[in-house]
């Protein structure tokens, strides 16, 4: 029976260890992958910059969803250079090619006084409230630090906007803007979930805020009692990662676009109209923009706003949703999103179907000889383009 010692030693000797100076060299260089895989105390205490924390035992099962690269060079340190020796091992057995182990471990590192920083972590509320998150390896904690830390801007805090913003602020989006200038009314209630019955006469974007905030006191909510227009897009929309478009009009819809354009925000966009839904993202220079789908409105006649036009309730409940679902993926980097794709949603059949939208190459907007973009209000027709204004 093989003692500790020696399972030690046969694992140091199928693996490559470096010392501190050479980890260091290596992750500069390459830039390698830097793997923690000490248990959470130790972790919380302080940590190499930028490092990837999956403990020892849960190595095995959430390192191939954590590195997705099995051929990227992978640094491995512990505290002292023993459990790295053997997570090293593992990978190797897992598939990884380039892993090395960082002899001397964090101890050593720290005490030659090399760069450390103590990790952000959640507080025992929020490990709490986000448990059903950090069970996924997709999202785990990483993922959630990084909600907390994100800020999604909703256009609207109607239909759309309504479940889109509750789903957002569950989730933990940290900062939520929202821009509307209505107030609410007994006839938005239908669908507009934000708001109830006590609010009625009240400002849209206060109302939302103080749903939000019992939803979710880690959310800071951000309010913008105005029009979006030409003046003020580009202020509003800055420094945004995401943007969530429940809006009902063209030329809105055109600005919002063109500004998202100029500012490389990603646009989760989404509408309704009596029993159907669409949604789409629309992220710049990427995949197609607004103008390369819908170059041109169609006439007044054939585009009823919602004001006009019925609509069921629960579809903007259903449409919202998914533009959550889709910011949430775009914040988090997670699986495909619907760039380069609209969803068509048909309520009456139970319909779910899938076209292909592709880039214009020609866009007048996007496109690859689009002019500068300028930003400008758009009449009903929402001509002319950006790029002709030069
Ligand atoms: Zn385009």
């Amino acid at each position: 029976m093989p003692s500790f010692r020696d399972l030690l030693q046969q694992a140091k000797a199928r693996i490559r260890e470096v010392d501190t100076s050479e980890a260091e060299a290596e992750i500069a260089a390459k830039p390698a992958v830097v793997l923690d895989v000490r248990e959470p105390d130790e972790y919380e205490q302080g940590a190499l910059p930028g490092a990837v924390h999956i403990p020892r035992g849960h190595l095995e099962s959430q390192v191939e969803s954590r590195i997705t690269d099995k051929a990227a060079p992978v640094v491995v340190y512990c505290a002292g250079g023993t459990r790295s020796a053997f997570a090293a091992d593992t990978l190797q057995q897992l598939g990884y090619t380039d892993v090395v182990s960082m002899a001397g471990g964090f101890n050593k590192w720290k005490n030659e006084g090399r760069d450390w920083s103590t990790p952000q972590t959640l507080s025992p509320e929020q490990r709490n409230r986000y448990h059903r998150h950090l069970l996924l390896p997709e999202v785990g904690e990483a993922g959630q630090q990084k909600l907390l830390d994100s800020k999604v801007l909703l256009l609207g805090a109607g239909g759309l906007g309504s479940p889109a913003a509750l789903y957002l602020a569950a989730a933990g989006v940290g900062t939520i803007g929202i821009i509307d200038m209505d107030v609410v009314d007994d006839s938005n209630l239908q669908r507009q979930i934000l708001h109830n019955v006590d609010r009625v006469g009240e400002r849209k974007v206060d109302s939302a805020k103080k749903t939000l905030t019992l939803l979710n006191p880690d959310v800071d909510v951000v309010t913008y009692d105005v029009r979006l227009g030409a003046d003020n897009v580009l202020d509003i929309i800055d420094g945004y990662d995401v943007i969530v478009d429940g809006t009902d009009n063209f030329p809105t819809r055109y600005l919002v676009n063109d500004a998202a354009l100029l500012k490389r925000i990603p646009v989760v966009h989404g509408s309704i109209f009596r029993f159907e839904g669409q949604a789409t993202v629309f992220d710049p220079y990427k995949g197609p923009c607004y103008r390369c789908m819908i170059p041109e409105p169609p006439p007044a006649e054939l585009a009823p706003s919602c004001a006009e036009a019925g609509v069921l309730g629960v579809l903007p409940g259903i449409v919202g949703s998914i533009q959550a679902m889709e910011a949430i993926k775009l914040l988090l980097g997670l699986g495909d999103t619907l760039a380069g794709r609209l969803l068509a949603y048909d309520a009456l059949e139970t319909s779910f179907r899938v076209f292909k939208v592709p880039r214009d190459p020609d866009c007048p907007a996007c496109g690859e000889n689009a002019g500068e973009i300028v930003i400008a209000e758009y009449d009903e027709l929402c001509m002319p383009h950006p790029s002709s204004q030069r």
